[in-house]
């Protein structure tokens, strides 16, 4: 049986796919306080389970939940911070032109995002970990770290 907490060896498979999207982080310091877009690179790790087999899971299926959980929601769409009167007003003039906008519970930082998409991820596969570049060079990543939990429960 799998065991993370013990170092085993583990097989993951990766996919990647990419999306555009618009976001605003109000009352930030710096230039991210203007309304600008991003070209996301979105990297979903995901473990074996229980059951060995010679495939972690079929790269067709992961895609096609990337499609569906991801990118039907979220490419070419204004994510913003529902708590956010500046944003919701943005937002609101986006809903009267009929174009895509997602409403989210927190502001959206690629971190917020990474974890977010890790937890919608998560009914659907064995997510280990999601990576979300906000570009080339910025990367937030979201994990299951039971190593860590466990090793600051003793
Ligand atoms: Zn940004």
């Amino acid at each position: 049986m799998l065991d993370i907490q013990k170092g085993f060896p583990m097989l993951t498979v990766s996919k990647e796919c990419r999306f555009d999207a618009a976001h605003v982080l109000t009352n930030h310091a710096g230039h991210c306080k203007n309304l600008h877009g991003h070209t996301y690179r979105l990297i979903v790790e995901v473990a074996e389970s229980a059951a060995a087999s010679d495939m972690v899971m079929d790269f067709k299926d992961l895609k096609q939940v990337l499609r569906d959980v991801i990118l039907a929601r979220f490419d070419h769409a204004f994510l913003y911070d529902e708590t956010s009167a500046v944003e919701c007003d943005i937002a609101g003039t986006i809903a009267r032109h009929d174009m895509r906008r997602v409403p989210l519970p927190f502001r959206t930082t690629a971190e917020n995002l990474a974890r977010h998409f890790f937890r919608e991820l998560a009914p659907h596969v064995n997510v280990l970990a999601v990576h979300l570049y906000e570009t080339p060079e910025s990367c937030a990543t979201y994990r299951n770290c039971r190593e860590r939990r466990a090793s600051a429960l003793q």
